[in-house]
């Protein structure tokens, strides 16, 4: 090429070049210029302000929208009781009294019975089997119909990954070691428990420690390895038990009202939505290593007892576990919908894990 033309050459890609970036500019102005639009939300949710993994979740979720949305969307979030209580949190975003919240959903078994299939059932899925059953099992479409009754677009939002049996003062050898014994366990487990004798009590989460202690209690459940030595409940029992029956894998929840969320722009929705599944991976990873190294520091430097449940008494626990999801089943249709599909979705997972994960989680030990 000659020198001329070389320079035409230049100058003429020079131009098309600042043509084709001209054009995509004025056609990135307006679309700009339409989601300008900057949306100040405030998250209630019902843990303690940054408490580790649980509001720390609420609080990541809040700093991945705004990071993701380039501050479109900007989110302050309060921990339980610093705008409404924990146990407000359902209402004041139902109502629109904030945009969004941030919990888990067994916490409105008052308000909707069939929201308790969506956090933990006992003998229920684990994390990765609540996750399939949620976002590819029909699952999600049927906890966003239970919720639109109440003006809300839920979204799974982080998992605890299985959770321990809990600690005890008493060994549990039988169904009948459960007559009379006073546990702290909420929810399905605690409706369990009366069932085989036991009495539920309700203690927050403050108070578990010197309750049990002091004997005001005989065991308590509280979530895995590294929250419960965080309470320092090694110190006030002797026996640690697994599994966990009544939480295999409890799944968190974020919410948003639905007139809000339907005014949303289709990207924004996008990224909500998104942020949600990082904030399910990212709890749900942290769980399982941080329960692994706390495990690993209550056996080798607490000493503590761990006990595994029986095969009898976790058998006893199934039938009557069974008998109190039947129950809620039978006393209202949404919750007869969503347990149908939940045990159809778990009959099928179980056949499925029994040839491909079974197996191996028994030669793996070898
Ligand atoms: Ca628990």
């Amino acid at each position: 090429m000659e020198n001329n033309n070389r320079r035409q050459f230049i100058k003429t890609v020079g131009m098309g070049a600042a043509a084709i970036g001209a054009g995509l500019a004025s056609s990135a102005v307006p679309a700009m210029a339409k989601d300008e639009k900057t949306y100040n939300w405030k998250m209630v949710t019902t843990w303690p302000p940054h408490s580790p993994m649980l509001g720390e979740g609420a609080d990541k979720l809040a700093e991945w929208i705004e990071q993701m949305s380039g501050g479109r969307i900007k989110i302050q979030v309060y921990g339980a009781g610093e705008l409404v209580p924990p146990l407000g949190v359902f209402d004041a975003v139902s109502q629109g009294t904030v945009e969004m919240g941030h919990g888990a959903s067994y916490y409105w078994a008052g308000k909707s019975p069939a929201a308790q299939f969506f956090a933990a059932v006992p003998f229920g899925f684990n994390a990765q089997s609540l996750n399939a059953w949620l976002y590819a099992g029909g699952g999600m479409e049927l906890w966003e119909e239970a919720y639109a009754k109440f003006n809300l677009k839920p979204f799974i939002a982080g998992n605890t990954g299985t959770q321990m049996g809990g600690w005890f003062n008493k060994e549990i050898n039988s169904m009948a070691d459960f007559n009379g014994l006073k546990m702290r366990i909420p929810g399905l487990g605690g409706k369990v428990l009366a069932k085989a004798g036991g009495n539920s009590v309700l203690v927050a989460g403050g108070e578990i420690y010197t309750n049990l202690e002091r004997g005001v209690i005989d065991a308590t459940e509280w979530v895995g390895p590294f929250h419960d030595m965080m309470l320092g409940l090694h110190k006030a029992a002797k026996y640690y038990y697994y599994p966990g029956w009544h939480e295999l894998g409890t799944g968190l929840e974020a919410m948003v009202n639905l007139n809000v969320w339907n005014t949303l722009p289709a990207d924004l929705k996008a990224i909500v939505e998104a942020a949600t599944y990082k904030s399910n991976m990212w709890m749900l990873s942290g769980f399982e290593a941080k329960n692994n190294a706390a495990l690993r520091e209550l056996i080798d430097k607490h000493k503590i007892q761990l006990k595994q449940f029986p095969e009898p008494v976790l058998k006893g626990l199934k039938k009557l576990s069974t008998e109190v999801l039947e129950e809620i089943a039978a006393s209202d249709p949404m919750s007869r919908k969503v347990y149908d599909s939940f045990l159809a979705f778990q009959k099928n997972i179980y056949e499925w894990n029994k040839i491909s994960e079974e197996p191996y989680q028994k030669l793996k030990y070898l």
